[in-house]
Order: structure tokens, then C-alpha cells, then sequence
């Protein structure tokens, strides 16, 4: 029989009917159009990857460091023009350090006991096909972040991004599966759907498949995946306050502060939200902020207008959100030149455009009148995600203190907030932030689970 396109073809159809799994929906690797689909392929993927000794694991993560590398401008580009969120250069500078910086397999430490009965191993081992669920604050870097850690695990992954970008993620979740199969390794190593919506994130958390899930993002997806019965990482909201104590390099305090808020128009959920400051350096500080840090002063009409405009009812204003200082001045009436980072003004902690957690470069300060009221006041602010927080202070009594009180995940002394992301600061980087669930920074190991191996009576030759 001759063998042509169009019967090679309906042969291809016939048997994708009969396994009843359909073709991936796009272009790119991993996207299936069923998030049934996608969890079976990822799991006839996690079957090769357990398999794949650690340094063919870690020839794909090299890979996918690589690719990122050489798209960081792309992926930067592609994820402010689907979102309509923070800016190009700064989600380059995100790519490159997720890239370089996120652990791979050298995460895995195993743990050893040896004696007269023998040698026991604590061994770090893959969950399976894990549940991801993204932002899209920062799309393409989360799903870069998670896919390294997982993979280096020995995990696959299925995602359910955010729909408001889930092209950007689709073209990060093809570079992962690129990686994959140039280092020899299977295809569907990360998957999702075409269409992700509640509904297909529904499924995918009562999967039988999916035995642990890792959500980033605010308050609701959190609560809904610690309420699905399986296990889950819930890398959640913050809104993080930075304390200015008298003791501080005030100069120094304001740059800090403002590059650290203003960094990809304020997106991260590690960035300075609002300041608490000292009463006798709170004035200094704004001066350094308005004169050297190209801060715009809003005045309480202002202010007024920005609440209307950035708060709704239902929450915030989407338009809003990650949106440069002068667009969102823009949107109220006021004309500033380019070089404006950022808007500052003054007011109580109860204030909305304070409280809220925006994601925006606008950034009151609370007055406080010493560093025990300044405590207070940061962590009511904080309210209790225990996410991130930061102090400038040059006393470590007042930095203990106020360690101890806030109890975050991340407390950046004396830096921009980016420095506990490993950017102008120790360390490794991650975008997901597990504050509520307790890993803290995530990376390979928090998606492991730990295997005791016991050999009794032998392998002890101390
Ligand atoms: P979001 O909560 O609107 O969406 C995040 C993801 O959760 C999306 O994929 C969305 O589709 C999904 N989702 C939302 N509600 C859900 C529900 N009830 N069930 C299932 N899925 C649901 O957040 P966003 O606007 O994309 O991101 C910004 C928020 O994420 C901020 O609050 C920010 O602080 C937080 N964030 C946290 C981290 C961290 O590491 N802790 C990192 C980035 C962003």
C-alpha cells in the first residue's frame, strides 16, 4: 500500500480517537486543550524523569537556563503586552536572575547517619505530577522558577496560569519542553490547557494524579487549594511595610526604598508597599524621596482622585495595576514629565491607598513617633500574610525586635526589597514565596518528599 500525507494523517487521528487524548491544542509543546490530557502527559513524562539519572535532569534545567537567557527579551516584551503590567527592562533583569539564580538538582542534599547498626539515608524524592497555578503579576518567570525546581525534583509539572497571560506562559512552557527533549529527555515535562479558567484549575486540584499543588498568587486561589484536600504550597499575598528608624543612612534608606518599589512598577509581592517612618527623620526622608529619587508629591485631592480611580468596589482597579507612575497619574489628570518613578504622600495607616496591597508605584508613608510604634503599626499593616518586610536601621536591637514581631518569610535590612531574591543580595532566587504554608522561599527541595533509607547492620565503616 502506498503510504501518503492525507493517510498518514487520518491514521494519526484514528489512533489519537482511540487513546481518546486530544492533540496539543497549539503550536507549542505541552498545551493540550484537556486539563485531563495534559495531567496523562505529564505523568507518561514524570515516568521517563524518575527514571533520568540526576545529571540528565540537570542537562535539561541547563537548558532551560539557557533559553531563558536567550528569550528574557522576548518573554519580557510579550508578558507586558498581553498583561498590560510593568515594564520590559526591569521583567529582563527577572528572567536573567531566574535563569541564573533558581537552585537546580545541587538543592537535593541528602542527609546521612551511620553507626553500629548500620546507615540510614533521609533521601529527597519526586512527588509525581504537581499542580501549578501562576500569576499574572509575573508570568513567565513563575512558570520558568517552578518548572526548574520541580523537574530538578524529578517532577513534572501542569500548569493552570493566569488567563490574562496565558500566551506568555504557553511560550515559557514550550521553551521547558525545547529544553527537555534537546538534553534527550521527554516531551510534556510541563503542560497546560489552551484555556485555562477556574474550572480546569477545579479539575486539576482533585486530579487522583496530582498529589501536591503550589499556588502563587493572592488570597483566593491560596485558601482554595488549602481547601482541596491535597497537600499544597500557598505562596500567597503580602503587603510588605518598610520601617526607617533614626538610626538609618536616610539618604541611602530613600533610594533603597524607591528602587525597591518601583521595580517593575511595583508588581513583586516582595516590594516596599508603604513606608513606616521614624517621626524625627520621616520629613528628611520624604525630602531625599521628592528632591533625589524623582518622587511626585500627591496632595490630598490627589490622593482622593487615586482612590477613586485605582479602587473599586469589587477591588482593585486591574487597569491600575502594574502601571507606571505617570500612566497613573495620567489617569487623574496630572501631566508629569518621564523621569517620575513614583507617587508619595503622607498618611495615617488606615488610609486605602496604605492598607491595600496595590502593586502599584504609589507609596504613603505612616509617621510613627518612635521604632515601638513603628513596630506596631508595620505589622498591622502587614496584616498577618507573614510575606515579606523590610527595615533600614542601623540599631540591632530595633531590627531584632522588630524581626521577631513581624514574623515574615523575608525581612531586608538596609536593601531594596530585591535583594532577598538574590538580585544585589545573597542567595538563591525564587517567585514563590510560600509565606502562608510555611517553605518560605521555595526551591527543588520544597518539592520533594523525604524518604528514609535504613541499611541495618552494615555499610558502617567508621
Ligand atoms: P490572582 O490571585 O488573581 O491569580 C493568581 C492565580 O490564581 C491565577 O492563575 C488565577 O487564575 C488563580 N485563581 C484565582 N482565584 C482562584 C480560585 N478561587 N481558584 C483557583 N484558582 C484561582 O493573583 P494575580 O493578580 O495573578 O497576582 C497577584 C497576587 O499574587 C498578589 O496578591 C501578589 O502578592 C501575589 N503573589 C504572590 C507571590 C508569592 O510568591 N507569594 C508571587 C507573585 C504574586
Amino acid at each position: 500500500m502506498l503510504v501518503n500525507e492525507s493517510l498518514v494523517q487520518d491514521i494519526v487521528q484514528e489512533v489519537v480517537a482511540k487513546l481518546n487524548i486530544s492533540e496539543p491544542a497549539a503550536k507549542y509543546h505541552g498545551v493540550f486543550t484537556d486539563m485531563n490530557d495534559a495531567i496523562a502527559a505529564a505523568k507518561k513524562a514524570q515516568a521517563v524523569v524518575r527514571r533520568m539519572s540526576l545529571d540528565q535532569r540537570e542537562q535539561i534545567i541547563s537548558n532551560i537556563r539557557r533559553k531563558t537567557h536567550e528569550n528574557a527579551e522576548a518573554l519580557s516584551r510579550m508578558a507586558v503586552n498581553e498583561t498590560g503590567m510593568g515594564n520590559v527592562g526591569d521583567k529582563i533583569i527577572k528572567h536573567h536572575l531566574v535563569a541564573d539564580k533558581t537552585p537546580g538538582t545541587e538543592d537535593l542534599k541528602t542527609v546521612a547517619w551511620s553507626g553500629d547498626r548500620g546507615l540510614t539515608l533521609i533521601e529527597m524524592g519526586p512527588f509525581g505530577v504537581i499542580g501549578a497555578i501562576t500569576p499574572c503579576t509575573n508570568p513567565s518567570a513563575t512558570v520558568i522558577c517552578n518548572s526548574i525546581g520541580m523537574i530538578a525534583a524529578g517532577n513534572t509539572v501542569v500548569f493552570n496560569p493566569h488567563p490574562a497571560a496565558v500566551k506568555t506562559s504557553m511560550f515559557a512552557l514550550n521553551l521547558i519542553n525545547e529544553a527537555s527533549l534537546e538534553a534527550g529527555g521527554p516531551d510534556n515535562v510541563a503542560c497546560t490547557v489552551e484555556k485555562p479558567t477556574l474550572e480546569s484549575s477545579d479539575i486539576m486540584m482533585k486530579h487522583k494524579d496530582i498529589p501536591l499543588i503550589a499556588a502563587t498568587g493572592g488570597p483566593g486561589v491560596v485558601t482554595a487549594v488549602l481547601s482541596s484536600g491535597k497537600r499544597g504550597i500557598g505562596a500567597g499575598a503580602g503587603n510588605p511595610p518598610a520601617v526607617v528608624d533614626e538610626t538609618a543612612d536616610i539618604r541611602k534608606a530613600a533610594r533603597d526604598i524607591v528602587n525597591g518599589c518601583t521595580f517593575d512598577n511595583n508588581l513583586p509581592c516582595i516590594a516596599e508597599k508603604e513606608i513606616v517612618a521614624v517621626d524625627s527623620i520621616a520629613d528628611e526622608l520624604m525630602n531625599y524621596m521628592i528632591t533625589e529619587q524623582n518622587c511626585y508629591l500627591a496632595s490630598k485631592e490627589e490622593q482622593d482622585k487615586l482612590i477613586a480611580t485605582v479602587l473599586t468596589p469589587k477591588g482593585l482597579n486591574r487597569k491600575c495595576v502594574g502601571r507606571s507612575a505617570k500612566v497613573l497619574l495620567g489617569m487623574i489628570g496630572v501631566t508629569v514629565p518621564d523621569n517620575i518613578r513614583c507617587i508619595v504622600f503622607e498618611g495615617e495607616k488606615e488610609h486605602p491607598l496604605i492598607s491595600e496591597e496595590l502593586m502599584m508605584p504609589i507609596l504613603g508613608m505612616v509617621r510613627a513617633k518612635d521604632i515601638d510604634d513603628a513596630i506596631e503599626k508595620a505589622v498591622w499593616l502587614e496584616h498577618g500574610n507573614r510575606h515579606s518586610a523590610h527595615i533600614h536601621s542601623k540599631n540591632i536591637d530595633n531590627i531584632t525586635k522588630y524581626a521577631r514581631e513581624i514574623d515574615t518569610a523575608i525581612l531586608v535590612k538596609n536593601g531594596p526589597s530585591y535583594a532577598a531574591l538574590g538580585f544585589g543580595g545573597e542567595g538563591y532566587c525564587t517567585f514563590t514565596i510560600a509565606s502562608r504554608t510555611g517553605e518560605g522561599l521555595t526551591s527543588a527541595k520544597s518539592f520533594t518528599k523525604s524518604r528514609r533509607c535504613v541499611m541495618s547492620d552494615s555499610l558502617c565503616i567508621r
